[in-house]
């Protein structure tokens, strides 16, 4: 396990008011990451920094074994370099089958070799990714007509076929039934042992089941870090965050 993301000393104001305030911390390769904190206290937008949408004022953000600084490089060269996010709300083709949305996330590889001729082991890579994310009875459906986990799960399927080294989740619980909720710990745990995966999360429980480290972040700063049990019982989280 090393560091695969540091943070440093990153500031982002917008109009005046600093939504990120030299922000530092780190995530391994492999972990599972949750990310709390009270509305407005810059989880979207760390997310933002890191993907290349927003660029910070100052500090740095290093990456992977060569410690690039994702803070230099473009929306489209972080992403090839494995860096991949899941946005609250699922985006993907309703009018494809589920086996045809993955086909063209998999076409859709960092690697350009691979996009040039259909691989052999094509079908049996859709067959593996839609059994990772609980889609393996849908693979020939219209993703239009599943349930808002489904496709959330596919988004997911969609991304874990770009092999990426860091994955970005914002709020994957977010109106999911609660046997819907337990299928995508299941899933996330299962990505975070080969990969980064770093969770943006409101619900408490979805954090507990996640059982991983825990970053409380507030006013743009990390307010405290550590076990979801550790974290819930520093007095500055609960004044902030969980005493409202
Ligand atoms: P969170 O995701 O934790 O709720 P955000 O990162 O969305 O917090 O927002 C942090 C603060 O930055 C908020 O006060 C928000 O209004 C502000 N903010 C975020 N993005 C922008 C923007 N593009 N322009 C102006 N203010 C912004």
């Amino acid at each position: 396990m090393s560091a695969l993301l540091e943070v440093s000393g990153v500031s982002k104001t917008f109009d005046g008011f600093k939504a990120i305030n030299n922000l530092s911390f780190s995530v391994n390769e492999p972990e599972l990451r949750a990310i709390i904190g009270p509305n407005g206290a810059g989880k979207t937008t760390f997310m933002d920094l890191v993907t290349g949408k927003t660029r910070p004022d100052s500090g740095e953000i290093r990456y992977g074994e060569l410690s690039r600084d994702l803070t230099k490089l473009s929306e489209a060269r972080i992403a090839q370099a494995g860096i991949g996010r899941k946005f609250q709300k699922p985006t993907v083709f309703e009018d494809q089958t589920v086996s045809e949305n993955l086909t063209m996330a998999l076409k859709a590889t960092r690697n350009p070799v691979t996009v040039l001729t259909k691989r052999p082991d094509e079908s049996d890579r859709v067959a593996d990714l839609a059994a990772r994310v609980g889609l393996s009875d849908t693979l020939e459906q219209r993703a239009g007509i599943l349930s808002h986990g489904q496709k959330q799960w596919l988004e997911i399927g969609m991304l874990l076929a770009q092999e990426p080294r860091l994955l970005l989740v914002d709020e994957p619980a977010a109106g999911m039934t609660s046997a819907e909720r337990e299928r995508t710990t299941a899933m996330l745990v299962e990505a975070a042992k080969t990969r980064a995966v770093v969770v943006i999360e409101h619900d408490m429980e979805f954090v507990r089941r996640l059982n991983c480290r825990v970053t409380v972040l507030h006013e743009g700063s990390v307010l405290a870090e550590g076990s979801l049990d550790h974290v819930c019982a520093d007095p500055r989280v609960i004044d902030v965050y969980l005493g409202r």
